[in-house]
């Protein structure tokens, strides 16, 4: 059962194993950031609700402008923005109106204010465009249609739209739960003194911000010792309340390693090697209810195994529709080893010169160095069928979300 398959085969696997999402529930939109639509939204309304206009200055009727020379209009009204005027504009009349108060019946452009020559209760007006500066009735948005659908992550924009639509509350899907351990004796928590032996605790920490930042809420459950019975325990003590158990280190061939052993006896397991580098072991399975998650114990290999296994599951058991991210070529401004048949990712730093996107590799790239990635701005990608990279070739480069 220790079969090497691609990163693609073991995504594929794990987003199998999903085949159900999270219930819904009604949020503020004010709260809603992050989250993922239940539904689709609906307009009940046109947006903007009436033709309005779109500059400070002046409504007035097509037929009135003048096609050369200039024209005389009266002034009949000041209308600010939030006010309606009721009447009907008449031939040689005109209304100083601001920017986005509704446009009066018989009106159909508006003079920007700075074109026109304002005198007492008149204003003199230039040529200019039938229908200029008016913003339409339903142009964002028309009544009846999907303006978000299902599955569409709500971002700052989303947010706007909901509530230009004038809605306070959407149904959204309920974030996915994770449980988050970490494994073994050597592993001492921050802020308590530690033993020669020991290394302070990174990965709960790091992981806690993936699942964070993936839209879900996480559960701090520690670390637990390499102690059979207490992993059995723990584990399926937090498989009930949790959609996801997610542990880091014990996942490889040490005498110590009893991830593998505690899911085999209390749920179920795959152990795959992963052809990758880092992050080569990861084992996928379920404890309880709940879908588990074995990650390798070295920093860096942990948080990759994250964004490439545990991340697009969760936003799947979220709803999500979208699960892919994007990348880009970027040129290499260094050499790179690489062994062809696996996929692997250096952490990189990008930027951008005037003319095209630059990457080079953050220093030092051994699994177990943090730092690798703090300095960090995208992930290199190099895929199976690459070989060595020589300085000036292209290299696909997926960036970092940048918070
Ligand atoms: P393991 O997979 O348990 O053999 O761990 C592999 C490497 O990762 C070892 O050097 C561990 O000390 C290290 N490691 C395991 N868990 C953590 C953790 N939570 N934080 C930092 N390093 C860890
Ligand atoms: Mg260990």
């Amino acid at each position: 059962m220790r079969a090497m398959i691609s990163v693609a085969e073991a995504q594929a696997r794990i987003l199998a194993a999903i085949p159900s999402i999270a219930s819904p529930e009604l949020v503020a939109v004010a709260n809603a950031h992050g989250r993922v639509l239940a539904e689709d939204v609906r307009s009940t309304t046109d947006v903007p609700p009436t033709d309005n206009s779109a500059v400070d200055g002046y409504a007035v009727a097509a037929h009135d402008l003048p096609a050369t020379g200039t024209r005389r209009l009266d002034v009949v009204a000041d209308l600010p923005a939030g006010s309606l005027f009721t009447e009907t504009l008449r031939t040689g009349q005109a209304l100083r109106i601001m920017t986005g108060a509704p446009m009066p019946a018989g009106a159909d452009t508006v003079y920007p204010q700075e074109m026109v020559t304002r005198t007492g209760a008149r204003v003199e007006v230039p040529p200019i465009e039938a229908g200029a500066n008016v913003r339409h009735r339903g142009e964002d948005v028309r009544a009846g249609f999907v303006v978000l659908p299902a599955g569409r992550v709500i971002r700052a924009q989303e947010m706007g739209v909901v509530a230009s639509l004038g809605l306070a509350q959407i149904l959204v899907r309920q974030r996915p739960r994770v449980a988050i351990f970490s494994t073994g004796d050597e592993v001492a928590d921050a802020g308590v003194e530690r033993t020669a032996a020991q290394i302070y605790d990174s990965n709960r920490f790091a992981l806690r911000g993936l699942v964070q930042s993936a839209g879900a809420e996480a559960t701090d459950c520690g670390i637990i010792p390499d102690r059979f019975d207490e992993l059995h325990a723990q584990l399926l003590a937090a498989a009930a309340a949790h959609d996801i158990v997610l542990t880091s280190g014990g996942v490889s061939v040490g005498d110590h390693d009893l991830v593998k052993a505690v899911l085999r006896d209390a749920g179920s397991i795959d152990f795959w090697q992963v052809a990758m580098q880092p992050g080569r072991p990861v084992a996928v399975g379920r404890i309880g209810a709940a879908h588990f998650f074995g990650l390798p114990g070295n920093p860096v290999a942990a948080m990759l195994t994250f964004h490439l296994f545990v991340r697009p599951a969760l936003w799947k058991l979220a709803g999500r529709q979208e699960l892919d991210v994007p990348r880009f070529r970027a040129v290499s401004m260094e050499p790179m080893r690489k062994k062809r048949g696996r996929r692997e990712f250096k952490r990189g730093r990008l930027a951008y010169t005037g003319d095209r996107w630059e990457v080079r590799t953050t220093g030092p790239q051994g699994s177990g160095i943090l730092t690798s990635m703090t300095e960090a701005n995208c992930l290199v990608v190099l895929e199976e069928d690459a070989g060595d990279v020589a300085a000036g070739d292209r290299v696909w480069v997926e960036p970092f979300a940048t918070s």
